[in-house]
C-alpha cells in the first residue's frame, strides 16, 4: 500500500477553514492531526477533538521530550503537532492534515520536504473582518489583533506551493482535491505505478 502524504493547509483565522476542513474529511482517505494548544477552549470546543488543550507547563515537557513535530507561539499561546497524531496515520496510507499557521509550516517545510504545502485566502481582508465578527467568538481588539495578524499570514502566501482563495465553498474545496490528485500523479509518488504497466505486457 502507498504511504499518505502529509499536508500542510494554512488558513488566516475566520478564512472558513473550518467548514473547507469539514468537506474535505468527508473523504475517508484524509485525517486532520488533532494540535496541541496553550489557548482556553472556546465555546463547544472539546479536548482531544479540536485541540488537546494543555497547561503551559505540560506543553512545554512535551517540547522538552521531543514529542512535536513543530511548535511555534501564535497570539501569546502554544501551538503545536504532535509526531503521535502524524506518522502511524502515514504510514497506514492516510493523508494526514496539519491545520497550522506559517512559522510552523515552514518548520515542517524543514524536516518533511515531500509535504503538500496549501494556503487558503479569503477573498478579501475586508471580508475577512466580516466573517471574524459574524462568527462572535472574540472581542473587536482581538478581531483586530487577528486581521494584521492575517494580513502578514497572507503575506507569507507565497511560501505554499498552492493557493486557494476561499469564495465559493464548494469550488474551494474542488480547488484542494485537484491539488492532491496532482500531487498523487506526480512521478516521484507514484509509487509502483511505472514497474506495473511494463510487467504486465
Ligand atoms: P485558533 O486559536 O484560531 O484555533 O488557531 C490560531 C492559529 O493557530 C491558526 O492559524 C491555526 O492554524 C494555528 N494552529 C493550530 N494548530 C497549530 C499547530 O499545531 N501548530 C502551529 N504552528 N499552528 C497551529
Amino acid at each position: 500500500m502507498n504511504k499518505g502524504r502529509l499536508i500542510v493547509f494554512s488558513a488566516p483565522s475566520g478564512c472558513g477553514k473550518g467548514t473547507m476542513l469539514a468537506e474535505i474529511l468527508k473523504d475517508e482517505r484524509f485525517a486532520v492531526s488533532v494540535s496541541a494548544t496553550t489557548r482556553a477552549p472556546r465555546e463547544g470546543e472539546q479536548d482531544g477533538v479540536n485541540y488537546h488543550f494543555l497547561t503551559r507547563e505540560d506543553f512545554e515537557q512535551r517540547i522538552a521530550d521531543g514529542k512535536f513535530i513543530e511548535h511555534a507561539e501564535y497570539c501569546r499561546n502554544l501551538y503545536g503537532t504532535l509526531v503521535s497524531e502524524v506518522d502511524g496515520r502515514i504510514e497506514q496510507g492516510l493523508n494526514v492534515i496539519l491545520e497550522i499557521e506559517p512559522q510552523g509550516a515552514m518548520k515542517v517545510r524543514e524536516k518533511r520536504p515531500d509535504a503538500i504545502f496549501v494556503f487558503i485566502v479569503p477573498p478579501s481582508i475586508g471580508e475577512l473582518r466580516r466573517r471574524l465578527k459574524k462568527r462572535g467568538t472574540e472581542t473587536d481588539e482581538v478581531i483586530e489583533e487577528r486581521i494584521s495578524k492575517a494580513a502578514w499570514e497572507i503575506s507569507q502566501a507565497e511560501k505554499y506551493d498552492y493557493v486557494i482563495v476561499n469564495d465559493a465553498l464548494e469550488d474551494a474545496v474542488s480547488d484542494f482535491f485537484t491539488v492532491i490528485r496532482a500531487e498523487q500523479l506526480k512521478q516521484e509518488f507514484s509509487g509502483d505505478i511505472i514497474e506495473e504497466v511494463l510487467k504486465n505486457a
